[in-house]
């Protein structure tokens, strides 16, 4: 007679299920590295509480993992001599889906849907999250857990699925401590019996495992915590292993730090950097992925805080032996230890990045073309380290060759002596950058301007405010004239350009502020500025983009400045007597003009219409 309790799964578990079975098919090979790393995660577990000095069940059986195959009966099964779950753990942890793996999952497979046509993204993601306990069923038609809690009050259970919509619980008295997985394999997946195909499968994913594996009681693995041993003595390959191990990725690192410190804490760490930014491929934020360790022991997986939020990139395993292991998990995150351990690490990585720029400038620059956004969300949202961060900024500028970039060091070397300020010229591309009338006075004297082609470059601009004590400066806001550099006999005097520009103000008024002669232009006739030294024309355009008509109209109206020089100007100078109503048009047009170039006219209807008729005076006028 059977004491056999039937149970259901959850909703989204079915959902999990399908998608595991039928749309990753090829990649199925993961499910034996999804189960040994539960019973790593168990074996962890078991470790961290004996080192923190509770009793546990059995004290005396070491942890360890073991795999065995059967080709006659056609299993495949794993043990572990971890943490065991009781009956309650059984039913949440393998019954609903409140566990990290394949919540993950789950999240990534939406962001993948979302950034529809790609049928590769679900097959990759399988490599960037687990898919956990559910991926058994990718090979087996029926799973059967043992296991027995650590808890010495506790005793085993047997929970039996065969899919289908849900499972069973039975007790199974007897039991040693920790969890052991049967897979009665599918007729199509007899291959996970043969010892050969498992082993390499093991030492492909599972390889730094830091418990003994053993196959069918041969041991696979060899156990050691790579970042503790000596630089000199690993090889590229065991790095590069290892980055696959930690990164669940099959490719390779774009760049590694491995280091040890002694003061102000003891720290062995080993960083990497991954080949390509995930958030950039369309998936959801990265979640941090470097493991604390203290002295080889797993203190937290995934640990938060370690790093800043703007290094979430990075992936690795830190150690540091001043860690108290028999602090709680859920705590660690506040502890000042793990600020100051933050502090270190992070220095110790920019100057990383820093050497990495100067040694090895290809790498740096793919680097920078992956993760430049994360540096720049430091300068914004870390005043700490914003300092050094600037040091890593790299732009294009008037200086250098297309695509080609420059540091702010750089750029302040070559500034000549009275030149006080940094300049930047916000603007989508380059072709933009240099036809910009904001650059017109900067070509003329030839003093460089970085070209800000990311949104994102302004705010660093004011939140860096200096580098090397110089201010930061946008073009647009630069006050700098062309000086000598132009001069043009036919241009109107001061007197005139004066009397012109008041004329506009009071055709133009309800449109702009004020109107000003300017000493900037060349091949322009007028731009728009704004007088206000806090508002830049993208800041404009993002309120404008974002709907917010009234901070735009709080921001006031622009100004106008002329070019005294241009013929249109000297033209209309003359036109306001002779033609009056075409004057009119034509300045209605140079002010459109300005709008457009800056990228700010809202309604082009009336623009349109103004242009018909002015070339329609102009065909007449040739014509008679
Ligand atoms: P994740 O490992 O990301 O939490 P899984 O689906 O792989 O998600 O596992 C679900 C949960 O089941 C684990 O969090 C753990 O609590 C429990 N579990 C799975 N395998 C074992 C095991 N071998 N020993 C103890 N607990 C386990
Ligand atoms: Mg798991």
């Amino acid at each position: 007679m059977s004491t056999a309790e039937k149970h259901h799964f959850q909703a989204e578990i079915q959902q999990v299920l399908d998608i595991v079975i039928h749309s990753l098919y090829q990649d199925r090979e993961v499910f034996i590295r999804e189960l040994i790393s539960n019973a790593a995660d168990a074996c962890e577990r078991l470790r961290f509480l004996q080192t923190s000095g509770q009793a546990v069940h059995q004290p005396e059986i070491q942890p360890a993992i073991a795999v065995g195959v059967d080709e006659k009966a056609g299993t495949i099964t794993f043990t572990d001599t971890g943490v065991g779950m009781s009956r309650a753990e059984l039913v949440d942890n393998l019954g609903t889906i409140a566990h990290s793996g394949t919540k993950a999952f789950l999240r990534g497979l939406q962001a993948a849907e979302q950034q529809s046509g790609n049928p590769d993204v679900k097959a990759n993601l399988i490599g960037q999250f687990g898919v956990g306990f559910y991926s058994a069923f990718m090979a087996a038609k029926k799973v059967t857990v043992n296991t027995r809690s650590h808890l010495t009050d506790e005793t085993g259970w047997r929970w039996i699925s065969e899919r289908a919509a849900g499972y069973e619980i039975e007790a199974a008295p007897d039991l040693p401590r920790g969890t052991s997985i049967v897979l009665d394999l599918k007729d199509d997946a007899k291959e996970f019996t043969k010892p050969a195909t498992v082993e390499h499968i093991i030492k492909r994913y599972s390889n730094f495992i830091q418990f003994p594996i053993e196959l069918d009681g041969k041991r696979i693995n060899t156990v050691q915590a790579i970042w503790a041993r000596n630089k000199s003595e690993i090889k590229p390959e065991e790095y590069q292993e290892f980055y696959h191990y930690v990164a669940r990725s099959q490719e390779d690192p774009l760049m590694r730090l491995h280091f040890s410190a002694d003061a102000p804490l003891s720290i062995q760490a080993l960083l990497f950097v991954p080949a390509h930014n995930l958030e950039s491929l369309g998936l959801a934020r990265t979640e941090s992925d470097v493991h604390l360790y203290c002295r080889k022991v797993l203190i937290q997986p995934r640990a938060k805080g370690l790093l800043p939020e703007w290094l979430r990139f990075v992936k690795g395993v830190v150690d540091s032996e001043d860690m108290p292991l028999n602090i709680g998990r859920e705590t660690m995150q506040d502890t000042s230890l793990m600020q100051k351990l933050n502090q270190v690490l992070t220095g110790r990585f920019l100057k990383f990045l820093e050497e990495q720029a100067t040694k090895d400038a290809v790498t740096y620059d793919k680097f920078y073309g992956e993760y430049g956004r994360f540096l720049k969300e430091g300068i914004v949202t870390d005043f700490g380290h914003r300092e050094s961060l600037g040091r890593l900024l790299r732009f294009e500028s008037s200086h250098t060759q297309p695509k080609q970039t420059t540091s702010l060091a750089e750029y302040v070397k070559r500034m000549p002596a009275d030149q006080k300020e940094i300049f930047g010229l916000l603007a989508p591309n380059r072709e933009s950058a240099e036809t910009s009338p904001y650059f017109e006075v900067f070509r003329a004297r030839k003093i460089e301007v970085l070209f800000f082609y990311d949104p994102w470059d302004e705010f660093v601009m004011e939140h860096l405010q200096t580098f090397d004590s110089k201010p930061l400066q946008l073009a647009e806001k630069a006050e700098l004239d062309t000086g000598d550099t132009v001069r043009n006999e036919k241009a109107l005097s001061d007197e005139q350009a004066k009397a012109l520009a008041g004329w506009l103000k009071e055709k133009l008024g309800d449109r702009i502020h004020e109107v000003r002669v300017s000493h900037r232009l060349i091949e322009s006739p007028a731009v728009v500025v704004d007088h206000d030294k806090y508002i830049t024309a993208s800041m404009r355009r993002i309120m404008k983009s974002l709907r917010k008509e009234e901070d735009a109209q709080a921001a006031g109206k622009q100004d106008l400045e002329i070019n005294p020089a241009h013929a249109i100007l000297i033209q209309l100078d003359n036109a306001r007597q002779a033609d009056p109503q075409l004057a009119l048009q034509v300045a209605e047009q140079l002010l459109d003009n300005a709008f457009v170039a800056a990228g700010l006219l809202e309604d082009p209807r009336q623009m349109v219409n103004r242009m018909n008729a002015l070339l329609t005076r102009i065909l007449e006028s040739k014509s008679v």
